[in-house]
């Protein structure tokens, strides 16, 4: 079929929309892919359901070939499955609850491991009808926080969610494994530039999991890699290098200072300088003081609870990394009114030991171990204590990775030093255990005649978040620039001559094209001048745009590569040089 850009169901727009800030998001509506419904619900028009619908085949043909079945379970689900592995309330705020009209709860589903282990538990009962892998390419819901560059965080949104179920630990490695490489070929085919990060698995429970993040300035995650070696993991995963203890025995006791005007630690460094204080004979730096940030941590169904994040003083408390430890527990920073309300946190001036004397639970970088000496908060106003020593002066509760990891950092196993560099989330595979099957009581029989419980993997890909991706990844100033596999169109045609003949011509190369096989795009509309239709194939970003213009009459046709080279090709030669690249 030949599509005519004279009938077809779209305007591209001169200005970026307002609310828009990451390339990908101003592009995909001014080019008039998608518009957004509602905060964070888009509507998919002509040219970006054509991408969607690509995107979806290449995950299709992928989880096919690696031995998924595909399925499709409702977006429109009963409570109690997710009631039975606390979910419903785990979930939070980001969960859509609604009820029927008889009052019942339903809620929209987020993710279905639910709703696949409940259907392999009625189905099967047997060994021997595992392994198996079940996916759904579907769409989810989830009331995000901060909805954000258009369908790149929806809060509708579609996702292939697969699920693997092997009655043996050594199955799930094997099932793992064959996602992750059936991914691997789903973003190459897909033409994306990714790393593979070790990460957390959050809110899911569950032990080994990474992600696939396609690289990009706009990402919300941040990922190291080590200078050496192929290690690679999201920020949020970093596992800090433990602190080296020191002996207690001998370490001059803690003295309260008068320190006037410090509460930054900047500000404290240079009192400590000032007033002489020295660390093994050197000047006092930013990583000898001891950051003590105040947060409210809360469980699901319970009340918001103090506790006090200790980090050295030359670095932040990264919130996602507070956030991705602390899950599924949520987490903010304490507010004015909360230091109103307790006499003993004196802003700018808090400690760990005033903390522990009213009750607060400290958790620890893990850089504060037993025998490491400290400046910090004397828990007075204008007061700060030197010398406070782990494990003579104070103990924390508890370790927890919260301190931002910094370029240049160590790397684990002595692989050099770490790179930050930003990626979108396109892909999550984790192996899940035994969590799900155990909440809903899966009995299988195994080969002896005993029960057992299936263990399970739950692997992710954003499908509709991929497109987002690959506009980030595939744009110029110009606008959108498609990899062939993923392109509306693989050729748009532009008649930008008046002549008869031209329109005839360009008519005859799209109805040669398309009886090749090829879908094609052709502007042929009569009174928009070529100048205005250069720009919109520029905008749109076809990867080939043949163009009947001034020079057909000497029998030439441009063939322009978006972004690339453009080629005078002979009117007679241009079919087969178009197929020639697109096939190549
Ligand atoms: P994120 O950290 O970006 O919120 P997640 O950890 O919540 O992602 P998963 O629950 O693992 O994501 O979901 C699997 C995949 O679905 C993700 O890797 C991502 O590509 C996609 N995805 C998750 N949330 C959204 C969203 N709000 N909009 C679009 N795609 C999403
Ligand atoms: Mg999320």
């Amino acid at each position: 079929m030949i599509t005519r850009l004279s009938t077809m169901f779209l305007r591209t727009l001169r200005e970026d929309p307002a609310d828009a800030e990451v390339p990908s998001h101003k592009l995909l509506v001014r080019a008039g892919y998608v518009r957004r419904a509602a905060p964070g619900v888009y509507t998919w028009l002509p040219l970006g359901l054509k991408v969607l619908r690509k995107v979806e085949t290449v995950v299709r043909e992928e989880m096919n070939a690696m031995g998924g079945q595909e399925l499709s379970f409702p977006a429109l689900l009963p409570r109690e499955p997710y009631e039975t592995t606390n979910r419903w309330n785990e979930y939070g705020a980001e969960l859509f609850r609604l009820q029927d009209r008889r009052g019942v709860d339903m809620l929209l589903g987020p993710t279905h491991e639910e709703m696949f282990t409940s259907v392999v538990k009625d189905l099967y009962s047997s060994y021997k009808d595992f392994p198996v892998t079940l996916y759904q390419i579907q769409t989810k819901y989830r009331d995000e926080a901060r909805p954000r560059a258009g369908v790149l965080r929806g809060r509708e949104f579609i996702m292939k969610d697969s699920y693997s179920f092997d009655m043996s630990d050594a199955g799930l490695e094997e099932s793992y494994q064959r996602h992750r490489a059936a991914y691997q070929r789903i973003f190459d085919r897909l033409g994306l530039e990714y790393v593979i990060c070790a990460a957390t698995s959050g809110a899911m429970g569950g032990s080994a999991s990474e992600e696939f993040l396609a690289v990009s300035e706009t990402g919300e995650d941040t990922f190291v890699r080590s200078t050496e070696g192929e290690y690679a993991a999201n920020v949020e995963a970093v596992v800090t290098q433990p602190g080296v203890e020191r002996p207690i025995e001998g370490q001059p006791d803690a003295v309260v200072h008068e320190t006037p005007d410090s509460e930054t630690i900047e500000t404290l460094v240079n009192w400590a300088n000032d007033a002489g204080v020295t660390v093994e004979g050197r000047a006092v730096m930013a990583a000898d003081t001891l950051k003590c940030i105040v947060v409210k941590v809360t469980e699901a169904g319970a009340e918001p609870e103090l506790t006090g994040v200790l980090v050295p003083g030359d670095r932040e408390v990264d919130m996602k990394r507070l956030e991705a430890s602390l899950e599924p527990a949520t987490v903010e920073l304490a507010s004015e009114e909360d230091f109103a309300k307790s006499d003993f946190l004196v802003k700018g001036y808090v400690g760990p030991v005033g903390l522990a004397k009213n009750g607060v639970r400290v958790l620890a970088d893990p850089r504060v171990v037993s025998g490491t000496s400290w400046i910090t908060g004397a828990d007075e106003k204008n007061r700060h204590v030197v010398g406070l020593v782990t494990g003579r002066d104070f103990t924390p509760d508890g370790f927890i990775e919260a301190a931002e990891v910094k370029e240049g950092d160590p790397a684990p196993e002595g692989l050099g030093t770490l790179t930050l560099a930003r990626g979108i989330e396109i892909g999550h595979i984790f192996q899940l255990g035994r969590k799900y099957t155990e909440a809903f009581d899966v009995q299988i029989l195994d080969e002896n005649g005993k029960r057992a419980v299936p263990t399970m993997g739950s692997y992710g890909v954003g499908v509709s978040r991929l497109v987002a991706a690959l506009a980030e990844q595939y744009h110029d100033e110009k606008g959108l620039n498609w990899p062939i596999e993923v392109a509306p169109f693989p050729v748009h045609v532009v008649i930008a001559n008046k002549d008869e003949i031209a329109r005839e011509a360009a008519e005859k190369l799209a109805a040669d094209l398309d009886a090749a096989g090829i879908e094609v795009l052709i502007d042929d509309r009569p009174k928009v001048s070529p100048g205005v239709k250069f720009k919109d194939a520029e905008l749109l970003g076809m990867p080939l745009a043949a163009i009947l213009g001034r020079s057909f009459s000497d029998g030439v046709i441009e063939l322009r590569q978006r972004g690339g080279e453009t080629l005078e090709v002979p009117a007679a030669e241009i079919v087969e040089r178009i197929i020639a690249l697109v096939r190549n």
